[in-house]
């Protein structure tokens, strides 16, 4: 079982110390009778109560039970908005954000200038907007500007249980806040919204709340959901496996809608494709761009000879087994829906991919966090008549958005999570298991109107091997963005924080080496004692206003010089996205297909040299290439087109394309004065320019540093070609599909290295080695001569010593003397 923190008592006898105002909402009809079915408007009394004494609340319930909806509304109405200052709500993710701001906007029947939402790069807040809907990255940015957070009457943290990074952050800093704004008199409520009980890390924990707050429980009215396993070992098509269940369900089971949980945008939208075309309605349906028109729909129906699906009350989707979904929970048990459960009969109905059906039209719409905000709007609306709704999403419909009308769940039980390399640091997105709680969270989302079913794709035993609950964010992942943050609250002894969870002692000590490393803290060498206790430097300051990590922000922060930013901004958004280029490497399935994909790769090759420029350009390498495709692709007008014959990956140009304009976006609100504007199609840098370039990459990457070995230090074979750098021991390689594979300069940056039958670099740039020193300076010792110098000391030219022998040593070949 899981522990439960403390239950707060009904109805205090107490008089609640808040005169109640009461703000009139109108709203609809429809909208008054939805909202009456929600278990939340029950304890609206016993919410406000406890808000009204308490300056911080918790309040537990299942997805869907109203929270996000509705307590920003009892609020209102409660006058917390009358005399000046907002309600702000954070949620981790901006899908939510901008979402709830529309509904509970339509619910109240306010205006958007009123009910509004901000996001990282937009929002449509004004200075009537009582109601803030915001990421958490956003409320966090706040904090640095008005510590106090003056402007906000209550701050709601939304999804507390998915513990987020800057949710957890924020809620150390609130608790920090709260009896601060207490002190001067203008007191701030508090309220930490999750979904699960697992609250403990916040409750009770006493660095975070000198006192216990109370935690309102908000009783779910849950439907049982009788949960089928997977009896075959997993499979890697899970999505070919989703096809296959949603086939069945849809020809097989009464009416009720499906969401099946997969877990990337890409996979979303094949399957969308998959199941359109097994079971169309409509010609529009195929393209989501456009909208469907009821209408239209019902012609095709009629000209279209339907047989009637009735459903097979005993049939047992094959391959699974059956347990409730809450074992020891009886009543759940007995109220089983035994249309489906217990029967052995197997019908392999064949994959349905090859022929349309014949069954109802599937009324397909597909939902992640990209998704415009139009098209996510659909699927809370109901399907057109005489179609099943089918919701194909990623993990957002887990906790965040409630759909309507869900009566299947198929999971896949798994998940994209980002996964950071510990030597690299370098971010990449992995599908992984998901944990328990996820699995049960997911299967829930079928039992919200009636009971419901959820299939897994996986078997009991898988299942119970899976994590209880994941690991909060906070504790997997690099921190120097984090660190940098947190300094630029001028919270300077990280290790003192307040975390709901701390993050590990190694991830901060090398968090704060990598920020000193780069000149965003100042280092105390005085205070070696005081660990983890630098503070911001200027240079810092400036990188925290970037919305990016500290590498690319020193380098933003640098390249304001000689109108460096354009291509800076350009560098980091295709750094970002990765794989800008087409994969021809790959195995082919005929000879035809071989002679296909050798002519394509010849031709990128061909192409890359021309972006990879001349003279001076050409030792930015990678990176130019970069500059040069993104350039070239927008000067064509980014077409599907120029990207097939180009070798370039559209969606990776768009993606790019979207970045820069962000970013730019960013740059200019970081620097007010900036007025910058990137032409899209921009002109290739100058020789200086791109020489400046590289410093600048060099200063940002400049723990990527890599040197050739020479031919004297050449131990054996292995290490032929090869490099060494600062992270490790072993020898790594330039990347064959590098533009300076075959040129091997002296000193290179990297922007990853990956794993493949060696270690190779990728996004590689030449750098010379006078700059190190210069812009490297914390990784270089300058110093006396040493009595008895290692065989890589040079007395002539130099005294310089580094920190990392193997790498830098021979930097001290080119450098003039240096006094200390
Ligand atoms: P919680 O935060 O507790 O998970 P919500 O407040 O998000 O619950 O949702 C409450 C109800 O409002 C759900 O039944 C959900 O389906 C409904 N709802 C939320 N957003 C919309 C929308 N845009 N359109 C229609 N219904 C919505
Ligand atoms: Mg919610």
């Amino acid at each position: 079982a899981v522990p439960t923190a403390p239950v707060c008592q009904t109805a205090s006898n107490k008089p609640s110390c808040k005169p109640v105002i009461f703000v009139p909402v109108d709203r609809s009809p429809e909208i008054q009778e939805a909202r009456l079915k929600l278990p939340i408007l029950a304890e609206e009394q016993v919410i406000m109560e406890a808000i009204n004494e308490n300056p911080i609340v918790v309040i537990c319930g299942e997805t869907g039970s109203g929270k996000t909806t509705q307590v920003p509304q009892f609020l209102y109405e409660a006058g917390y908005t009358s005399s000046n200052g907002i309600i702000g709500i954070t949620e981790p993710r901006r899908v939510a954000a901008v979402s709830m701001s529309q509904r509970v906007a339509k619910e109240m029947n306010l205006s958007h200038r009123v009910v509004s939402y901000q996001i990282r790069y937009e929002g449509n807040v004004t200075d009537e907007t009582q109601i803030k809907f915001m990421t958490d990255g956003v409320l966090l940015k706040e904090i640095q500007k008005d510590f106090l957070l003056s402007k906000y009457k209550v701050v709601i943290i939304d999804e507390a249980h998915e513990r987020s990074m800057y949710t957890d952050i924020l809620i150390g800093l609130l608790s920090r806040i709260v009896p601060l704004r207490e002190k001067v008199r203008m007191p701030l409520k508090l309220i930490v919204m999750s979904a699960t009980l697992r609250v403990e890390d916040f409750t009770e924990n006493n660095r975070l709340f000198s006192v216990t707050p109370p935690v309102i429980q908000v009783d779910a009215r849950q439907f049982p959901v009788t949960v089928h396993f997977n009896k075959k070992t997993p499979l890697d098509d899970y999505s070919g496996e989703c096809f296959r269940k949603v086939c069945k369900i849809h020809r097989m089971l009464p009416s009720g809608g499906i969401l099946v949980f997969l877990t990337g945008q890409a996979e979303v939208h094949s399957l969308c494709r998959r199941l359109r075309k097994a079971f169309p309605f409509q010609k529009n349906n195929i393209d989501d761009d456009k909208e469907e028109s009821v209408e239209e729909i019902r012609k095709f129906k009629k000209s279209r000879k339907r047989k009637k699906t009735t459903a097979l009350p005993q049939i047992d989707l094959d391959n699974y087994s059956v347990v409730p979904v809450d074992e020891g929970d009886e009543d759940r048990d007995a109220e089983t829906d035994d249309d489906i459960a217990g029967s052995d009969v197997d019908l392999d109905l064949g994959d349905g991919d090859s022929e349309e059906d014949s069954s109802l039209p599937l009324y397909v719409l597909p939902l992640y966090s990209l998704l415009a905000p139009e098209k996510q709007a659909k699927v809370f609306r109901p399907p057109p008549p005489g179609t099943r709704l089918c919701v194909v999403a990623t993990n957002v419909a887990e906790t965040s958005l409630t759909i309507p009308g869900i009566k299947y769940v198929v999971d896949c039980g798994k998940v994209k999570k980002r996964f950071y390399d510990k030597i690299t640091g370098v971010s990449s997105f992995r599908v992984t298991w998901i944990s328990q709680a996820s699995a049960n969270q997911r299967a829930g989302r079928a039992g919200r109107t009636e009971p419901g079913h959820c299939y897994r794709l996986y078997s009991s035993a898988v299942f119970m091997d899976f994590e209880k609950f994941s690991a909060p964010e906070i504790t997997n992942r690099p921190v120097e963005d984090l660190i940098l943050q947190m300094k630029a609250l001028n919270i300077e002894k990280v290790i003192n924080f307040p975390f709901p969870t701390p993050p590990p002692a190694e991830a901060l000590a090398a968090a704060e080496e990598l920020l000193i490393a780069l000149g965003a803290l100042k280092e105390l060498k005085e205070q070696q004692a005081a660990k983890l206790s630098c503070p911001i430097s200027p240079l810092g300051r400036v990188m925290a206003t970037f919305p990016v990590a500290p590498r690319y922000a020193k380098m933003l922060a640098l390249s304001k010089q000689h109108d460096c930013l354009p291509y800076t901004i350009t560098i980091v958004s295709a750094m970002t996205v990765r794989e800008l280029f087409e994969e021809f490497d790959r195995p082919a399935v005929s000879e035809e297909e071989t002679a296909k994909l050798k002519g394509k790769k010849a031709r990128l090759l061909q192409i890359q040299k021309i972006w990879a420029g001349q003279g001076a350009l050409q030792k930015l390498g990678d990176l130019m290439v970069m500059l040069g495709a993104v350039g070239a692709c927008e000067y064509a007008g980014c077409t599907p087109k120029f990207c097939e014959e180009n070798g370039l990956r559209y969606k990776a140009m768009l993606e790019v394309r979207r970045l820069r304009g962000q970013l730019t976006t960013a740059v200019n609100s970081a620097c007010a004065d900036t007025g910058l504007y990137v032409d899209p199609k921009m002109k290739p840098p100058t020789e200086a320019q791109a020489t400046y370039l590289r410093q600048i990459v060099l200063a940002g990457l400049g723990d990527h540093l890599a040197r050739r070995v020479q031919a004297e230090e050449l131990l054996d074979e292995k290490w032929k070609n090869a490099y060494k750098t600062a992270l490790l021991d072993d020898p790594v390689f330039i990347h064959p599909s590098s533009v300076l594979f075959k040129q091997l300069p002296e000193f290179v940056v990297y922007q990853e290295i990956v794993e493949t039958t060696k270690l190779y670099m990728r996004g590689v740039s030449a750098v010379e080695p006078e700059w190190i020193p210069a812009l490297l300076p914390p990784y270089c010792h300058f110093g006396k001569p040493l009595e008895n110098p290692p065989p890589s000391y040079c007395p002539e030219t130099g005294r310089i010593r580094c920190h990392r022998p193997s790498v830098f040593y021979r930097v001290s070949w080119q450098l003039p003397a240096v006094e200390v």
